[in-house]
C-alpha cells in the first residue's frame, strides 16, 4: 500500500473508468501545518464534467439490467479493497482535513460499516412486490432512477460519499461524484478504488466548485441529486434543478439543540464526557453536533461547573498525528474567522468566554487554523452564536425555566437535524417526541447516536430526504406500479 503521508500527491477526475489528467490544478494545504501542501487537486470543466455525466448516462442501461448479486459482488470487493487501504488513507484524510487520525480512522469504519449494511438492504427491498386483491394483481417494482449527481461537503468527506455511492450503485443507478475543494485527496483515492470495481462510466468523478456544480445539477441527462452542504447552496441547487425537475436528497445544515432537563444528573461522568464528545469531536465540524445546549435553572450553575470538569479533561487540542490528542485543526482560515468572530461579537455584548481544555503541541497551534475551543455564558436566546449554525468548536450553554420553554427555544430555529435530551428517560422521551427534527437522542448526542441502520436526515431547512437505514437506499428508486386486472 502506497504510503501517502511523505509527498504532495495530484488527484485526477475519473470520467469512463479513465483517469484524466488537467493542468489546472489548485494546492490542498494542511490546516494544521499550512505551509505543507499535502496534494493537489484537479479544476476541471463544464466540458469534462458534461464529458462524465455523458459516460454515466452510457453506463446506465447495462448496469440497471446488471443481476442485484454481480452489482453486490462488486460492492464487496470494493468494501475489502476500501478496509486494507484504511490506514494510509485515514492518515491522508487527517493531514488534508485537519481532524484527529483517530478521528478520520473512525469515518473509515462508519463507511464500511453502512456499505455492508445497504448490501444487506439491498437483498431486503429490492425484490419485486406482487400482491393479489379483489380487482386483479398488482406488481410493484423499485427501477434505479438513472445518472446521479452527488455533490459532498469536506466536514466528513469519506463517510458522505460512500452514503450516496453504495446504495445509489446497489440499486442500479450510475454517478458522478463531485467532492469540495477543502478535503479532495482521500475521498479521491477511495472513489478510484470503488470505481475500479465497476464497469466504466458506473462511477465517475469530477472536481471543482460551483461551476462544475452548476452542469451537475441543470443537465437533462441527470435524474437525481443527491447533495449534501450547507442550506444556502441548496437554496442555488433547488434554483438550478427546477427546469428539469430532478428527484434530490438534500442533507442539510444544522443548529442542533441539546436540552438538559431537571432530572439530569450533573455528576453522572459518563454522561457528561458524551455531552462534551457530542459538542466538540471534529472541532464542531459536524452537522449533527449539539451546538447549543439549554439546561434547566434549577441545575444551572451545576451543570457548567462539571462540564467544565469533563471537558478540561477530555479535550486536547493539537497534531491530529499526536496520540493523545482529541481534537486537531480546524479545515481552513474562513472558517476560524467567522467562528472567532461570532465569539468575538458576542463578548462585545457582555458574553463570558471560558476555555476548555489544553493545547499539547503549541509549537503547531500558532501555525494552523487551530482553535481552542470555548463556552460561552450570558448570551440572548437571540445572540448570533445561538442562532447561526457555528460549525466549529464553541458552544452556547443558556438556561431555562420549564419544559414548555425548552421545547420552543429548541424548535426556534429554521433548522431541524437531529437533537438531543438529557435527564429521566421517560421524562426525556416525552419532551423528545415534541422536538422538530430528523434525529432525537436520548443522553447522547451527535456521532455517537448515529446507527446505520436507521434513517437520517432533516426536516425544515435542514433537508428533504433520509440516508441510512432502508430510506437511503429507497431514495435511489423509483417505484414502478404495474396493475393486471382480472
Ligand atoms: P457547501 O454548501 O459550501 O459546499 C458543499 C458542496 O457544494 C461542495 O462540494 C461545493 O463545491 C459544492 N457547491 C458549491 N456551490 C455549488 C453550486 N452552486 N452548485 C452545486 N454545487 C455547489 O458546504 P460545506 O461548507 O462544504 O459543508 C458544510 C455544510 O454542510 C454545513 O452547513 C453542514 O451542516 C452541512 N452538512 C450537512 C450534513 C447532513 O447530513 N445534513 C452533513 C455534513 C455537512
Amino acid at each position: 500500500m502506497k504510503n501517502y503521508t511523505n509527498e504532495p500527491i495530484v488527484v485526477q477526475a475519473i470520467i469512463n473508468g479513465t483517469k484524466v489528467t488537467t493542468d489546472k490544478l489548485y494546492p490542498r494545504e494542511n490546516p494544521a501545518n499550512p505551509s505543507e501542501i499535502v496534494g493537489y487537486g484537479p479544476l476541471n470543466t463544464r466540458e469534462e464534467t458534461v464529458a462524465a455525466i455523458d459516460a454515466a448516462a452510457a453506463a446506465f442501461p447495462a448496469w440497471a439490467a446488471t443481476p442485484l448479486k454481480e452489482r453486490i459482488d462488486r460492492m464487496q470487493r470494493a468494501i475489502a479493497k476500501l478496509k486494507a487501504a484504511t490506514p494510509e488513507l485515514a492518515k491522508l484524510l487527517s493531514r488534508e482535513h485537519g481532524k484527529a487520525l483517530y478521528d478520520a480512522e473512525g469515518e473509515f469504519a462508519v463507511s464500511i460499516m453502512w456499505m455492508e449494511h445497504a448490501c444487506q438492504t439491498a437483498v431486503d427491498i429490492l425484490q419485486d412486490k406482487v400482491q393479489e386483491h379483489e380487482n386483479g394483481k398488482t406488481i410493484t417494482t423499485y427501477d434505479p432512477i438513472g445518472v446521479v449527481s452527488a455533490i459532498t461537503p469536506w466536514n466528513y468527506p469519506i463517510s458522505l460519499s460512500t452514503i450516496k455511492i453504495a446504495p445509489a450503485l446497489l440499486t442500479g443507478n450510475t454517478m458522478i461524484l463531485k467532492p469540495s475543494p477543502f478535503a479532495p485527496l482521500a475521498v479521491s483515492k477511495v472513489i478510484e478504488l470503488i470505481a475500479e470495481e465497476f464497469p466504466a462510466g458506473v462511477l465517475n468523478m469530477v472536481h471543482g466548485d460551483a461551476e462544475v456544480g452548476v452542469e451537475l445539477t441543470t443537465n437533462p441527462k441527470v435524474g437525481k441529486i443527491a447533495f449534501t452542504g450547507g442550506t444556502k447552496t441548496a437554496k442555488s441547487i433547488i434554483k438550478a434543478a427546477s427546469d428539469t425537475i430532478k428527484n434530490m436528497t438534500l442533507e442539510l445544515g444544522g443548529n442542533d439543540a441539546a436540552i438538559v432537563l431537571d432530572d439530569f444528573d450533573v455528576n453522572d461522568e459518563r454522561a457528561m464526557r458524551r455531552m462534551v464528545i457530542a459538542n466538540f469531536l471534529t472541532a464542531g465540524q459536524i452537522c449533527m453536533i449539539a451546538k447549543r445546549v439549554y439546561v434547566h435553572r434549577s441545575i444551572f450553575d451545576q451543570f457548567v461547573e462539571k462540564y467544565v470538569e469533563a471537558a478540561n479533561k477530555w479535550i486536547r487540542v493539537g497534531d491530529p498525528f499526536h496520540p493523545d490528542v482529541t481534537i486537531g485543526a480546524v479545515n481552513n482560515a474562513g472558517q476560524v474567522k467567522f467562528v472567532q468572530s461570532l465569539i468575538d461579537d458576542a463578548k462585545k455584548r457582555g458574553a463570558k468566554v471560558i476555555p476548555l481544555g489544553r493545547v499539547l503541541s503549541p509549537e503547531l497551534f500558532d501555525k494552523g487554523y487551530f482553535m481552542q475551543p470555548t463556552l460561552v455564558l450570558g448570551v440572548d436566546y437571540n445572540d448570533p452564536i445561538v442562532v447561526e449554525e457555528q460549525f466549529g468548536p464553541t458552544l452556547p450553554i443558556l438556561p431555562f425555566d420549564d419544559d414548555e420553554q425548552a421545547i420552543a427555544l429548541a424548535n426556534n430555529s429554521i433548522y431541524g437535524l437531529t437533537s438531543s435530551v438529557w435527564g429521566n428517560e421517560e421524562h426525556a422521551i416525552r419532551v423528545a417526541r415534541r422536538i422538530e427534527a430528523g434525529t432525537t437522542m436520548i443522553n447522547t448526542a451527535a456521532v455517537q447516536g448515529l446507527d446505520v441502520r436507521f434513517p437520517f436526515g432533516g426536516v425544515k431547512q435542514s433537508g428533504i430526504g433520509r440516508e441510512y437505514g432502508a430510506e437511503g437506499l429507497l431514495g435511489y428508486v423509483e417505484t414502478h406500479v404495474i396493475n393486471i386486472p382480472k
